[in-house]
């Protein structure tokens, strides 16, 4: 028996299932917001993700499904979306027209990890991109449509937003933060003191407790904005306010790639272990420029399906559709049209064995059939078919060519 790969499963009855309900909400909002679908290749050139993703992210240094393809061209399996939309976005030439692009999408992403509850090899993420928007409305209405998003869903969630300033303010403040961690080096993990040379604003972002209390004193972002930055940070906080969106200031939520800037959040559940994110995004206003286009501002952010899956509660299944089965061959040939006719417009279910009435009433209960039509020998003489709804308990008997000519049939 071939099972699936470690770390990857199917998504099957129940799970296949929630993942269709959290996409169809998910996608039907973004589309009221203005958001075209759009599918990129999910396998992409490495360097695509080196460039965006960032060579000193966990990311691409351990985690790509990496490989040389027969060409002998270096590819990788997307570890996220993001990456291939802005690269679908300048390969269409989009950066050299004016306007605004909105684009959602969603399918699976793929990262070589240690697999662990909650966090496997091949997972799903449904996001949204949005060029050409440098106004912190953009970033406002984004965060409307995830609130949609996860209310349509029935999910609790906590807000947390950052500022990350921008290439005028970010620099300085970085020097600011590189000072402040020389001096607590002894204190910090192995993996902080990587990063305070390779990328120190992600220090903040460490989970480890210790350094967490270390950062208390720490220089913030926020207290160092230029005054445009700091204007649009305020800017956001009324909208937010005047929608009645709560949210959180959290000034160690943080990206730490250049081209990451201004709005950063992520929308938390407290009902999946400790605070996990459900949904992380921002602006990235020079990404498009990192990878060859034509400087774009652009905001986007991702929602991880699985970590929905296991919040999400499916609405009961209502009765749907049509089960059709008989005693007797002669009859099942008979339904044969008859089911063909009824599923241009309903769920239809056709049992090809012949069967007792009993057996087939205990079937379309089973299928959740709201009602069954039924061929016995009385109404295979007369050429009828007895209809019962099973909600109801209505039923009747009727000329099988009345009913297949009835307009609700067709
Ligand atoms: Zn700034
Ligand atoms: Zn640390």
């Amino acid at each position: 028996m071939i099972n699936p790969l470690r770390g990857m499963k199917d998504l099957i009855f129940d799970e296949s299932r929630k993942y269709q309900h959290i996409i169809y909400a998910a996608s039907n909002i973004a589309k009221n917001y203005g958001y075209e679908y759009i599918e990129t290749p999910i396998l992409e050139e490495t360097a695509l993700f080196k460039r965006s993703v960032g060579e000193s992210s966990d990311i691409v240094g351990k985690e790509m499904y990496q490989f040389r393809d027969k060409g002998d061209n270096d590819v990788c399996m997307r570890p996220e979306g993001t990456a291939g939309v802005v690269r679908a976005f300048v390969s269409s030439k989009l950066d050299r027209q004016d306007g605004t692009y909105r684009f959602c999408y969603y399918g699976p992403m793929f990262r070589y990890e240690r697999p662990q509850k909650g966090r496997l090899r091949s997972f799903h993420q449904f996001g949204c991109e949005s060029f050409g928007e440098s106004s912190v409305y953009e970033d406002f209405v984004m965060m409307s449509m995830i609130k949609d998003i996860f209310n349509a869903l029935n999910i609790g969630y906590t807000l947390k937003i950052n500022s990350l300033g921008c290439k005028d303010c970010m620099p300085a403040y970085r020097e600011k933060l590189v000072a402040f961690l020389d001096g607590t080096k002894n204190e910090l993990c192995i993996d902080c003191n990587r990063r305070i040379d390779t990328n120190p604003i992600r220090v903040l972002d460490c989970k480890v407790e210790k350094c967490q209390s270390m950062f208390n004193d720490s220089p913030k972002l926020l207290d160092n904005l230029c005054d445009v930055c700091d204007s649009d940070f305020e800017k956001l906080k009324s909208l937010l306010d005047n929608a009645n969106i709560d949210y959180e200031i959290d000034t160690n939520l943080v990206r730490g790639l250049d081209y990451y800037n201004k709005t950063a959040f992520e929308f938390i559940s407290s009902e999946i272990g400790s605070q996990s994110a459900i949904a992380g995004g921002g602006r990235y206003d020079r990404l498009v420029e990192f990878l060859d286009g034509k400087p774009t501002p652009a905001v986007g952010f991702a929602l991880g399906i699985e970590r929905i899956m296991d919040l999400v509660i499916l609405p009961e299944p209502k009765r749907e559709g049509y089960y059709l089965g008989s005693m007797n061959e002669d009859g099942v040939e008979k339904l044969l049209d008859t089911s063909l006719k009824l599923r241009k417009k309903y769920k239809v279910t056709l049992e090809y064995k012949a069967k007792s009435l009993k057996s087939h009433l205990k079937s379309a209960d089973k299928v959740g059939a709201k009602s069954i039509i039924f061929i016995g020998n009385d109404e295979l003489a007369n050429n009828t078919i007895w209809i019962k709804d099973l909600e109801t308990k209505e039923e009747k008997t009727i000329k099988i060519e009345d009913f297949n000519s009835l307009k609700e049939t067709v």
